[in-house]
């Protein structure tokens, strides 16, 4: 049993069903779980640890829906920054076509660094090549020793170009094998409970880089352990072009033709979507993981948020991979989500006061996004909001920063409106990754130096 107190904040905002913000606020957090929150007048005086956050805002742990750690390893490569997104991939896949386990290891580690420092606790990922014997397991054990919460996604790649797919055939893997891979990591592996650090996600990489029978397969497969089932969708309208070629549908009719539309599920990107599709959405619990920063670096298009959360579409928020970012700070994100949304509503016609244009996203908004969207897209109600009984994923700023000075009158919206700083504090299932700005668990500058060895070996070959 170990016990810990957070006392004083200067703002605590619990994103509950009531978004109840307490000033000179506090929780009781017992092995893990909360077990108290409030004003810190009504919490216990006492626990095995306890820390003053006079000065501070705490805030639910953000939530990232969809990133590929390994990416980190290449980003802003010379030849992919001016692409699309077909031309990215087919140059960057030989990179990754020669990654080994370490590398899968060191990116991990990497991305979860710089996600958890922007606030992150809990992050899906999306790993699609396994070249030189890399497995997901080598993520798995690098994120559990960063002390993260994890949602890691057994994506595959089955459609080469000999076959009409977009990635080499050396990238792609048979498919039996996939779904052979597929079980053993479910059950190896996968939580379902109350509090659970790891989970296991289906995720084919997209329509265009695997069969419609895997698709169809992974959904049996996930369906029979109850797992859920993750995949790009409409990012591009290349991707929609294709589709339509290939399959004779545009990419939502491909889903429900694959039987890939329910609450299970949730997609990436999710940009070229109609209003008949949205309510599609809506009415079968579909999430999506809205990555604004890849969707402009990559020129994909806006996606229309603000008709999905209109329609109550589940939105979680993602940093995508750390190649079309190239960043994984998640607090950078949902600052970016609402500034695209406030782009998008301008040019539909909010600043000329049209009736039918979207309204002007706040910061709350937005952080809503960062923090219970991502919970509910990825399935969790343990995990978003700080309440009694839920997981003990928090995260604090030190409202004294230079970054802060002179928005001490409504820190919440500080938070995304300036300029979005790194965490002072991040607490995982009760125990503290980052303390005072530095991250405990691992040794950052040997990570680094580590990182950027084996970037540079992926990059010349
Ligand atoms: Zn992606």
């Amino acid at each position: 049993m170990s016990t810990l107190l957070i006392r004083n904040a200067s703002h605590l905002v619990t994103m509950d069903d009531h978004r109840r913000e307490y000033a000179g606020g506090g929780l009781f957090v017992r092995d893990g779980f909360i077990e108290n929150v409030g004003p810190s007048t009504e919490l216990p005086d006492q626990a095995d640890e306890v820390l003053d956050l006079k000065n501070h805002i705490v805030l639910p742990g953000l939530i990232n829906t969809h990133h590929h750690f390994y990416q980190t390893l290449t980003r802003a490569v010379p030849a992919a920054q001016n692409a699309n997104l077909f031309n990215w991939l087919k140059t960057l896949y030989p990179m990754w076509g020669r990654m080994t386990p370490e590398d899968i290891y060191l990116s991990t580690q990497t991305a979860l660094a710089e996600l958890a420092l922007s606030g992150c606790t809990t992050a899906s990922d999306h790993l699609y090549l396994f070249p030189n014997g890399s497995r997901l397991d080598d993520e798995i054990a690098a994120a559990g020793e960063m002390g993260m919460r994890l949602h890691a996604s057994r994506g595959s790649m089955s459609l080469g170009e000999s076959k009409g797919g977009l990635p080499p055939d050396s990238v792609v893997d048979p498919e039996e094998t996939i779904l052979k891979d597929s079980q053993r990591l479910i059950e190896r592996y996968h939580n379902p409970n109350p509090g659970s650090m790891v989970q296991i996600v289906l995720a084919p990489c997209s329509p265009f880089s695997v069969t419609g029978e895997l698709m169809r397969q992974s959904a049996v497969l996930a369906r029979t352990y109850g797992v859920h089932l993750h995949t790009h969708l409409a990012e591009t309208e290349d991707e929609e072009a294709f589709c339509l070629e290939k399959f004779g549908y545009g990419p939502v009719g491909y889903m429900q033709s694959v039987d890939w539309i329910g609450e299970d599920v949730w997609f990436a990107h999710s940009v070229h979507i109609n209003e008949q599709e949205v309510k599609l959405f809506a009415k079968e619990g579909c999430g999506v993981a809205h990555c604004p920063s890849s969707n402009m670096r990559l020129a994909s298009g806006i996606a229309p948020l603000w008709e999905y959360l209109r329609a109550g579409v589940k939105v979680g928020l993602g940093v995508d991979g750390s190649a079309s970012n190239d960043s994984s700070h998640l607090l950078a994100e949902a600052r970016q989500a609402m500034l695209l949304a406030r782009l998008r509503a301008g040019l539909l016609g909010a600043s000329l006061s049209k009736p039918d244009a979207p309204p002007i996203m706040t910061a709350r908004e937005s952080l809503e996004l960062a923090t219970r969207g991502g919970a509910a897209v990825l399935g969790r109600t343990d995990i978003g909001s700080l309440e009694v009984g839920k997981c003990a994923d928090f995260i604090a700023f030190d409202l004294l920063k230079i970054g802060f000075t002179g928005a001490q009158q409504d820190p919440v919206a500080a938070l995304l409106f300036c300029h979005p700083q790194n965490v002072d504090l991040n607490v995982v299932h009760g125990k503290i990754i980052i303390k005072d700005g530095k991250i405990l668990t691992i040794d950052l500058p040997r990570l680094v130096e580590n990182h950027n060895r084996a970037s540079a070996r992926l990059l010349n070959g």
